[in-house]
């Protein structure tokens, strides 16, 4: 590879995105040519099952500075961005999504803030175009419920598109969770940062690679990662409960007593299926978390890397 260690290292996690490639690659080597002579842009192929690869190892043939990761199989967004913080060697570390919904141009910016001495340089979406009203509301949702939950403020509105600096990448790198949520992990890392307001464009092309599972998982994998809130919730719950059941308690002692009445089979059957919600909803929290300790315990590598392609590239499969 290259001699001197570059100073701008891009990174884009790619899944099924051979459509926005050819651009994305035009565009971003625009958007470095300042830096152009000590930049490198790692594109991470997340297991795409389109041509994806091949777009990456032609924008390499194209672009000097363009190298690709290949991953072994899809291991989800936030582990591809991973797999390409990992490899990234520069001093500052600019990451967007390949959908270009990160304009690249904005680079600029953030290289000027991140010359006033910031580590970090966020964009924060002022406004998303061309998404749906849920996708919308779900994230405006997400963001506040988390904030509201997590015991580090984590900047609403944001993604992961930004710039880092070395040493705050080489803190979220020193965080062995599996469970990846980085935008959080940059917040939690601390450092100097900054959010730079930004429209986000529509998805230049292809799907959301983000259905409603996946979005659920996302969000479940951020609480539980940032939060140990749900758990003393569960607790309070269950207090709550204990409460409730007292007091029916009294009440059916004291109408048996005075009235001689025991109340029908329809409060019973209420109190039943209002008190084993509580327990069910109670047991899947703690299973959440439980589920949680159970990944994190089995300490397997968080993805392998099967082929790499290099700038003007001779794509050499990796010998292993
Ligand atoms: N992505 C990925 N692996 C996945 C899902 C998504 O690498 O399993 C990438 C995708 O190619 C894109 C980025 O992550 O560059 C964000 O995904 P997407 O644009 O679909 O999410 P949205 O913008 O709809 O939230
Ligand atoms: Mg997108």
């Amino acid at each position: 590879m290259r001699q001197i260690a570059p100073y701008l290292s891009v990174v884009v996690p790619c899944m099924n995105e051979e459509e926005t490639i050819p651009e994305l690659a035009r565009r971003l080597s625009a958007a470095i040519a300042p830096w152009a002579d000590r930049a490198e842009i790692l594109l991470v192929d997340d297991g795409s099952t389109d041509g994806t690869w091949a777009a990456i190892a032609a924008a390499g043939r194209e672009f000097p500075q363009i190298a690709g990761l290949r991953l072994s199989a899809n291991r989800g967004h936030q582990v591809a961005l991973t797999a390409g913080l990992e490899a990234a060697k520069g001093q500052r570390i600019f990451m967007l999504d390949a959908d270009l919904q990160d304009p690249p141009e904005l680079l600029r910016e953030m290289m000027a803030l991140m010359d006033q001495g910031y580590d970090v340089v966020f964009g924060r979406r002022a406004q998303r175009k061309g998404e749906g009203l849920f996708k919308k509301a779900s994230a405006y949702l997400f963001y506040r419920v988390l904030n509201a939950l997590s015991d580090v403020p984590i900047p609403k509105d944001t993604g992961d598109f930004r710039i880092v600096s070395r040493r705050a990448l080489d803190a979220v790198l020193a965080m062995p969770e599996r469970a990846r949520f980085v935008r959080g992990m940059f917040a939690w890392a601390g450092y100097r940062q900054i959010g730079l307001e930004y429209v986000r464009e529509p998805r230049r092309a292809g799907e959301t690679k983000y259905p409603l599972r996946a979005m659920l998982r996302f969000a479940t994998d951020a609480l539980t990662g940032f939060s140990a809130r749900p758990l003393r919730f569960a607790i309070r719950l269950a207090f709550f409960s204990l409460l409730v059941s007292f007091l029916t308690g009294l009440y059916v002692i004291f109408s048996f007593i005075w009235f001689s009445t025991a109340p029908g089979w329809a409060s019973m059957l209420l109190a039943m299926s209002f008190f084993s919600g509580i327990q069910l909803l109670t047991l899947g929290i703690m299973g959440e978390y439980i589920g949680r300790i159970y990944m994190e315990a089995k300490k397997r590598p968080l993805y392998f890397i099967s082929e790499e392609a290099h700038g003007h590239s001779q794509i050499e499969p990796l010998r292993i």
